[in-house]
């Protein structure tokens, strides 16, 4: 009863998972759950909700769920699949944190992992849906992990009550031993696995000769080659960060600019048969020097092609080895002569074959992410430059080339400190090749890999699980608060470390949210016998407020203090990550770097005369004034750019006010809280309950500065200690990232921060003053 355009319905049948569909639909219907792999485009995530649309799964029992781990996949799913099913966004719908459009009428859902696990806490037998789909299992998100542990629970107790509910785990790699390992499914046989076969075309692989540590300038090198000297086809570049891929748009649009109007009245692009003839011998000369024939042969699951042992290892990947000795070298200088030329054209910006450039993260706006879904102008090659977020959740249509970098910007979280940090690594092999076969959807790709075989060959197999790398004290509260106090039973396809659980309940409990249960006294080897500690009453409300603990903590405090309004405008600030536009260090070296630093000195200068007499609250007071302002001021765009200041993330935390009052109210209806418009800034009490709170929240992020440098000392030990502060659990020197509006003082002693980032040094930044005799 669907009724499709024709175009659309075209499109499908093309896609390998159409063909299973009869398969799909069996097993599903006989097994409560099911796996479902396949590579990245072969048509799960859109065409899998359309089978069980289609075979009445959203008309009797319930509706269809589809948890994605990004919101841009959320989003941009469910455009999707309305379009190819003909129907609005009314019926197939999105929700992610902060938006969303569902309604009573809604048949497919997509939601983020994190939505539905909240759901999960209101309703722990999600009793609205019929099946639930969780996509894109093999990314290991923390959320996606637990559900699919909360969910084996679900399955059960919805069965025995006679509403059984459906389970299908999607994943774009066979890597799932996790999900089927013994401990999910204790109660019943190993899911059946449905493999999808897709058209992978055959993807070149080339490595660099060297590895070069400057990567985003080797990456716009690598660009401009590709686009000089290589056949039509979209090119990706897979960067580390929103930073990098501004750096690298603005560089390429100045070297090949695109001026809309322009392209189209001149199709000179339109390359004579000779030129093409000759780019595409290129093209196979490359192929055959290339290191490794096609991504094809690379199995994605057991990378058998790997060296097993060095002498393999010369005979595969070093054609140097292989090939004829004086061959080799007269490439390289060929090589090196071609880079010359190339470096000499660099000079001059070329707009006679312009690039159509997009930036695509996750942080951008919806909008303009939609925009790598629409063809590029007539005449003009399409360039993507992308984080992770093009790995698997998007598909992106035509691309020939990829460009990947190897790098990835992670959050790291120490098990013993807590102290998270960013850090730029290599990506996996799994992840790399996931990269590679990008270029392989549309016909046969190539990929450039700007680091050596040899580095290649040391990265990790797989991107451990994000559970394992990051604190868990908000599942740990979440989990106790739905009664799951042996959090270490739990069915995770991966467990969390002890440590990080005990850690999470220390943490848990010197915020009072948790409270120890038994003899406290204990020698080691009874550890096994301590029960876990259960949730207070305290906990409980801590665990309605849709944030992390500690500003939950802040919040209850804010209630005793009388300074909820403040409070929430705050934590709502806190909770929303990467506020500031310039805050995290370019990677790349020629003079940013400086720029980047009176930038953001600049800023800090201009935010401190913003916050006026309320120094001591520091950051935390530019947080409280832009919410405030903002409101004030409508929310306008100039106005969150003169203050450094995403807008989206603005929207997020006016959404998050808004939802924190609403929380607030419901724990304690004799507050009456609204969110006033016009809240005026705090006064002094007020403003001394607020420091106070805030080091309630973060009391084990206290740092203090660090004396003046000894006369005599070194000139190195100087510019050490200058600044420098010590922290709690840290050997380490610490220091004011230059975002701070603390950066330029140096009177300041104790201070709380919200977080630590490592760059060159170890950075503290969301800084509050406190004094000494609070703790
Ligand atoms: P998978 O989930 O297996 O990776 P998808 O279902 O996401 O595959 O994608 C199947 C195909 O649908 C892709 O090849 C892509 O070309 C197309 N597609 C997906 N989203 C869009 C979109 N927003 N616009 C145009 N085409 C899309
Ligand atoms: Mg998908």
């Amino acid at each position: 009863h669907l009724n499709r355009i024709p175009e659309m319905q075209a499109a499908r049948l093309k896609l390998p998972i159409l063909a299973e569909e009869q398969v799909v639909m069996e097993t599903i219907n006989d097994n409560p759950i099911v796996i479902i792999c396949g590579e990245t485009g072969s048509g799960k995530t859109t065409q899998v909700p359309q089978f069980l649309y289609e075979a009445g799964y959203a008309h009797q029992s319930g509706i269809i769920c589809v948890t994605e781990p990004r919101r841009v996949a959320a989003i941009s799913m469910s455009k999707r699949v309305a379009a190819e099913m003909n129907l609005t966004d009314r019926e197939i719908s999105y929700q992610i944190r902060f938006e969303g459009n569902t309604t009573p009428e809604t048949k497919i859902k997509f939601v983020t992992d994190g939505v539905l696990l909240k759901e999960a806490q209101q309703d722990p037998l999600l009793t609205k849906y019929s099946v639930i789909i969780i996509d894109e299992a093999h990314e290991r998100s923390v959320y996606t992990d637990i559900l699919i542990g909360l969910l084996s629970i679900v399955l059960r107790q919805r069965a025995k009550r006679g509403r059984p509910l459906k389970l299908i785990i999607m994943s774009a790699t066979l890597r799932i031993e996790d999900f089927t390992s013994s401990v999910l499914f204790r109660y019943s046989k190993p899911p059946p696995i449905i493999k999808v076969e897709a058209r992978q075309f055959p993807v070149t692989v080339h490595f660099n000769k060297k590895t070069i540590e400057d990567y985003v300038s080797e990456a716009y090198k690598k660009v401009c080659k590709i686009h000089r000297t290589l056949p039509e086809g979209g090119i990706l570049v897979f960067v580390t960060g929103q930073q990098e891929v501004h750096t690298l748009v603005r560089k390429l649009r100045k070297m090949f600019p695109y001026i809309p109007g322009q392209a189209n009245l001149e199709p000179t692009k339109k390359e004579s048969r000779r030129e093409r003839q000759r780019k595409e011998k290129l093209l196979q000369e490359e192929k055959k020097e290339s290191l490794l024939e096609d991504v094809k042969k690379i199995d994605l699951n057991s990378f058998s092609v790997l060296p097993q042992d060095d002498e393999v290892a010369e005979n595969d990947y070093n054609i140097d080895v292989n090939s004829d000795e004086e061959n080799t070298e007269l490439k390289e200088e060929e090589d090196e002569e071609e880079d010359l030329k190339a470096m000499m054209k660099e000079e001059t910006p070329d707009s006679s074959i312009p690039l159509y450039l997009l930036p695509l993260y996750s942080l951008l706006s919806s909008d303009k992410q939609a925009q790598v879904f629409e063809p590029a102008p007539e005449g003009c090659r399409m360039c993507i430059i992308a984080t992770n977020v093009a790995e698997t959740s998007l598909t992106i249509p035509n691309i020939r080339y990829v460009v990947d970098t190897g790098k990835t910007k992670t959050k790291f979280y120490d098990k013993v400190t807590g102290v998270s940090t960013f850090r730029v690594t290599w990506v996996s092999q799994a992840s790399a090749n996931q990269r590679a076969g990008r270029a392989g959807r549309m016909g046969p790709g190539h990929c450039y890999r700007l680091y050596s075989s040899a580095v290649f060959s040391d990265f990790e197999l797989f991107t451990p699980p994000e559970i394992t790398r990051r604190p868990v004290e908000d599942l740990v509260l979440q989990m106790k608060s739905m009664r799951i106090d042996k959090v270490a039973n739990f069915p995770f396809p991966t467990p969390p470390a002890n440590e990080q659980i005990k850690a999470a309940e220390s943490l848990l409990m010197s915020l009072g949210a948790l409270h120890p249960v038994g003899n406290q006294s204990i020698r080691f080897n009874d550890l096994k016998k301590v029960k876990s500690p259960v949730i207070t009453d305290l906990g409980m409300v801590m665990a309605t407020f849709p944030v992390a603990p500690r500003y939950a903590k802040m919040l209850m405090l804010a209630k005793t203090y009388k300074v909820l309004p403040y409070a929430v405008a705050l934590v709502a600030a806190l909770s929303v990550d990467e506020l500031f536009i310039d805050s995290i260090q370019p990677s790349d070296a020629e003079g940013d770097k400086e720029k980047w630093l009176s930038k953001v000195a600049k800023l800090s200068i201009f935010r401190s005369n913003f916050i006026g007499n309320a120094f001591l609250l520091g950051d935390m007071m530019v947080l409280l004034k832009a919410v405030g302002a903002c409101e004030s001021e409508g929310c306008a765009v100039s106005f969150c750019e003169r203050l450094g200041i995403r807008f989206k993330a603005m929207r997020e935390i006016r959404k998050l006010r808004i939802q924190l009052t609403n929380a607030v109210n419901t724990a304690f209806p004799e507050e009456d809280l609204v969110v006033d418009p016009n809240l005026p800034p705090p006064n002094e009490e007020q403003n001394l309950a607020l420091r106070k709170i805030v080091l309630g929240g973060l009391a084990d992020h206290v740092a203090r500065r660090n004396p003046a440098p000894p006369p005599g000392a070194d000139k190195t030990e100087c510019n050490r200690l200058k600044g420098s502060f010590q922290c709690m659990q840290l050997e380490d020197l610490v220091y004011i990232h230059p975002e701070s509006v603390m950066f330029k003082n140096k009177d300041v002693e104790f201070v709380v921060y919200q977080s630590m980032i490592e760059t060159s040094r170890l950075y503290m930044r969301g800084l509050c003053c406190i004094e000494a005799h609070w703790f």
